[in-house]
Parts: structure tokens; C-alpha cells; sequence
């Protein structure tokens, strides 16, 4: 059973407001902050979904060709922002961190990832492979940065590619994986903008569930209005089309649960979204 969910902003970046809304975003610069998701669970303790930023993105950016990505996408972090930081202040101990589910291999999704020693890492498998066939210069292009996984990330890593179990409250198409065999949280596959990107549909936290959907949506608006980022910012996303069904799919969720007011879907970069969304915000 999920005790409560509580989202932590792990830093943040900017981006063009036209970029995540070319219908009536402005060409000025809005906050683009790097949320996760803090799940404490009855027996399996705290489970983190993403892990934001974090001082090791300054680190090992620091040389090309990963200073382009620092270059391209100036980041706040002090360490204290941090996920890690942030568990801290809240009386928490990271090592208490029993899985992190990583939605996707993006660099502003991972990079907290070494800050949970005892943590089993879940994520989708074939994604990960496809980052490493890259050149070291595509995968940098792709947003991604291997060197910030810790040593011992393969060790402790858990697949998550299979998504048989039916899922026929969200829609008779969706389907999942059981994260812990209670059926409380369940993984989701959300492809398109990379590979294999996961989300996370978290069951009856006092009353609600939850769909953590990462970078399926960029801004609350973009599922509630079906409206795709600009053209230029989907160059960067693995399959458009699978993108644009994937977009599909939430929009349609959230017209059918709009009378109801059980579901959250949570982005990750949303600034604004978290004034709609019942739950904590730290
Ligand atoms: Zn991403």
C-alpha cells in the first residue's frame, strides 16, 4: 500500500516557451524544473521515480564533447536542490531508498541516479543499449551522459520491458508491470520521445491515483490540449509518430477522467502543473 507521494524539484533549466507550446507560448525563456516523485510504501519503504539534477551533471559535463549539453542547457543545482539534498531535509535517509525507476535515459532524469547506494535502478533495458551503440558525440546529442551512473549500476539494476497486466480502469489498451506484486504501483510503457520510456501509475494514495508520465507530456497543457512541442524540439525525440500516440493516449485518459477527479497525471518539467495536482510539492 502507497502511504503518500510527495514531488521534490531537483533543479531546474530554461527553455523557450514556444518550444513546449507552439500554439500560444511566447519566444521568452520559462523555468523548466526537473521534478521526481518521493513514493513511501507500506513494507518495500521510499521509491523514487527520476532522480532530477544534481552537482555530478556539473562534474562530468565539464569537458567536451558533454560541456556542449552544459553549453546548450545551463542548469541550477545547488547541492542542497538535489533529490538527495531534499530527502535529507525532509528527516529521510536515502540509503532507505529501496528502487529508483528511471523514466528514460535523458541526463535530466539520471543524474541524481548515484546518489541512492542501496537503491535498485528499473528501467527499460533495450533503452539503455541503444544509448550505449551511440558515439560518445550522438549519445551527448542525445541527451545522454553515461558517466553519471554509478560503477555498480548493472549490478543492481531490475528490466523493465515487459507490460502484460491489464490495466482496464485507465483504458482496455493500457497495460503494466507490478513493481512490487501488490498491484500499488505499476509501470507503464510511454514511448516515443526516447525508446523505451516508462511512467509509473500509482494506486489509492488516500483516495487518488497517480500517473507519472515524465516527458510523455512537457507541460500539463500539452495532454489536457493534445499540444505537441515545436518542431525543432521534437527533433531530439526517438520516434515522432510513437510520440504523437503516446500524447494521444494521456489526452484521451484525461477527457475520460475529467468527471471523475480520481486520476493526477504528473509531468516532470511542468511549473505551473503542480497548482492543479493534490499532493506535496517540495
Ligand atoms: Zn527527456
Amino acid at each position: 500500500m502507497v502511504r503518500s507521494i510527495t514531488f521534490l524539484e531537483a533543479g531546474y533549466t530554461e527553455q523557450l516557451e514556444k518550444f513546449v507550446n507552439p500554439l500560444t507560448g511566447s519566444w521568452r525563456k520559462i523555468r523548466f524544473p526537473s521534478t521526481v516523485a518521493l513514493i513511501e510504501h507500506s513494507t518495500a519503504g521510499m521509491i523514487l521515480f527520476d532522480t532530477g539534477y544534481s552537482p555530478r551533471f556539473v562534474e562530468v559535463t565539464r569537458y567536451f564533447p558533454e560541456k556542449i549539453y552544459a553549453l546548450v542547457t545551463p542548469v541550477v543545482i545547488p547541492p542542497e536542490e538535489s533529490a538527495v539534498g531534499k530527502i535529507r531535509k525532509l528527516g529521510l535517509r536515502p540509503d532507505d531508498v529501496s528502487h529508483v525507476v528511471l523514466s528514460h535515459f535523458h541526463a535530466d532524469h539520471i543524474a541524481g541516479a548515484a546518489d541512492f547506494k542501496k537503491a535498485k535502478y528499473v528501467y527499460s533495458f533495450r533503452e539503455l543499449e541503444y544509448f550505449k551503440g551511440l558515439s560518445r558525440f550522438n549519445q551527448v546529442k542525445n541527451a545522454f551522459v553515461g558517466a553519471l551512473l554509478p560503477d555498480d549500476f548493472h549490478s543492481r539494476s531490475l528490466p523493465a520491458d515487459e507490460f502484460l497486466v491489464p490495466l482496464p480502469e485507465l483504458s482496455p489498451h493500457w497495460k503494466g508491470k507490478d513493481l512490487l506484486g501488490d498491484g500499488s504501483i505499476m509501470l507503464v510503457s510511454l514511448p516515443g520521445h526516447t525508446l523505451g520510456q516508462v511512467g509509473l501509475y500509482v494506486r489509492d494514495v488516500g483516495g487518488k491515483d497517480y500517473l507519472l508520465v515524465a516527458d510523455a507530456a512537457w507541460l500539463t497543457t500539452s495532454y489536457q490540449e493534445n499540444i505537441l512541442p515545436h518542431q525543432i524540439a521534437q527533433s531530439v525525440f526517438y520516434n515522432r509518430k510513437a510520440y504523437r500516440e503516446t500524447l494521444g493516449h494521456l489526452h484521451d485518459l484525461y477527457c475520460s477522467h475529467q468527471s471523475g477527479g480520481r486520476l493526477n497525471i504528473v509531468t516532470c518539467h511542468c511549473d505551473m502543473g503542480f497548482s492543479e495536482i493534490e499532493g506535496k510539492h517540495v
